[in-house]
């Protein structure tokens, strides 16, 4: 089976996870603040504060954003469940921005327009995420003038876009957003087994991002309500979690984002091939904007109006091509439903989700492989 994502390990990641089993440190320690260091550098961002995974990241980008119950978030109804699950983990209420047909992406026009309403409704978002699908940002500079005109914070769900550039900057050095957050799943550009990265430019947010990982728990006196009893004496002074990252999990990160621009680059060349490939062939190929570089996390084709995409999805499957359909937009998960949402909502998410097909994009995917894929799909149109 050709899968859609793969992860690349090399014997170097390897001997560096092993050296990690070996040290002193198995918990957060040294390579995870070596971790955060080295993502903060690469896409120019003044802090990075590792977590568990992008799951843990988003809610505690939430929650240091002031979403408390009875709030407002919102996101985009294509992504995966996790960017609308942190705003409920806090008590919040969800509401979703329609997509743009052309990129996927959170759509600038509804934004207004949604932004508009509830602006003479009284009712406005503490939060909004978007969500840069596929690994190409959202239009981020509209968006987050927007969100400045209405008092509204922003988290950048940037879980695909590690390796993006948007304008001049990448993606994660937000310019355009409080919080960015990374996730580092194998499927993902790049990896930690599990893990997620948040980064801010705020000082302060740091600090909170850094308790709330840490059972709200601090060691450093100046942080303390009141004077410090000892040298063995720490405070909780917020209600936080267990989210560390390990320093296993950060050896691998390490490790790994030494390639980060390797790995972008065959995206963007297996991407760029796929173009060639399927030009003048009865697709819709993903619109990049012109703003946008995109890492590349997944490549997805529309199918043809008339084709029956579950038809074209089993035959790939059964000639061991890995497909995939990203997503089944959020609101029509049964949760969100049981709170309101029904069919009909999001037209453009609904419509694009009824004929996308995710097609095997990965580092590791030779040019063999995926002339076997563009061949097996072109048949079946
Ligand atoms: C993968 C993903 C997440 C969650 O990441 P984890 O690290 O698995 O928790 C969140 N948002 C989006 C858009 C994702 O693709």
């Amino acid at each position: 089976m050709i899968p859609y994502g793969r992860q690349d390990i090399t014997d170097e990641d390897i001997a560096e996870v092993a050296a990690i089993l070996r040290s002193d440190f198995l918990t957060q320690g040294p390579k995870v603040g070596m971790f955060e260091q080295a993502v903060a550098e690469y896409v120019g961002a003044r802090f990075g504060v590792a977590v568990n995974s992008a799951t843990s990241a988003l809610h505690i980008a939430c929650i240091a954003l002031g979403v408390t119950r009875g709030d407002l978030v919102w996101t985009v109804p294509n992504t995966f469940v996790a960017s609308a699950n942190c705003a409920r983990y806090c008590g919040a209420d969800v509401d979703f921005v329609d997509i743009d047909p052309r990129t996927y992406n959170m759509s600038v026009a509804s934004l207004k327009k949604k932004f508009a309403t509830a602006s003479r409704n009284g009712r406005l978002p503490r939060v909004i995420i978007p969500v840069h699908f596929a690994g190409q940002s959202c239009e981020m500079r509209s968006i987050s003038e927007l969100a400045r005109q209405h008092g509204c914070r922003v988290i950048e769900d940037a879980s695909h876009a590690v390796g993006a550039a948007y304008l001049d900057d990448r993606v994660g050095s937000c310019r355009y957003s409080d919080i960015a957050v990374f996730s580092f799943h194998p499927v993902k550009i790049m990896t930690t087994a599990e893990g997620g990265l948040l980064l801010t430019n705020d000082e302060e947010l740091r600090t909170r991002l850094e308790l709330l990982r840490s059972n709200g728990v601090t060691r450093d006196p100046s942080q303390m309500r009141s004077a410090s009893e000892g040298p063995w004496y720490y405070q909780q002074t917020d209600l936080g979690f267990n989210f560390r990252m390990t320093d296993i999990q950060a050896a691998l990160g390490c490790s790994q984002i030494q390639r980060l621009d390797r790995f972008v680059a065959r995206r963007r060349d297996l991407a760029d091939r796929y173009f060639k490939a399927f030009e003048g062939a009865p697709l819709i190929l993903p619109h990049q904007h012109p703003d946008t570089e995109s890492s590349w996390h997944l490549f997805v084709i529309q199918l043809p109006e008339g084709v029956d995409r579950g038809r074209v999805f089993r035959e790939l499957r059964e000639a061991d091509i890995g497909v995939n359909v990203h997503y089944i937009p959020v609101h029509l998960q049964p949760y969100y439903r049981e709170l309101g949402f029904a069919e009909g909502d999001y037209p453009e998410a609904e419509g694009y989700y009824r004929r996308a097909l995710t097609i095997p994009l990965y580092f590791g995917l030779s040019g063999e492989m995926q002339d076997q894929v563009v061949d097996a799909v072109t048949r079946l149109l």
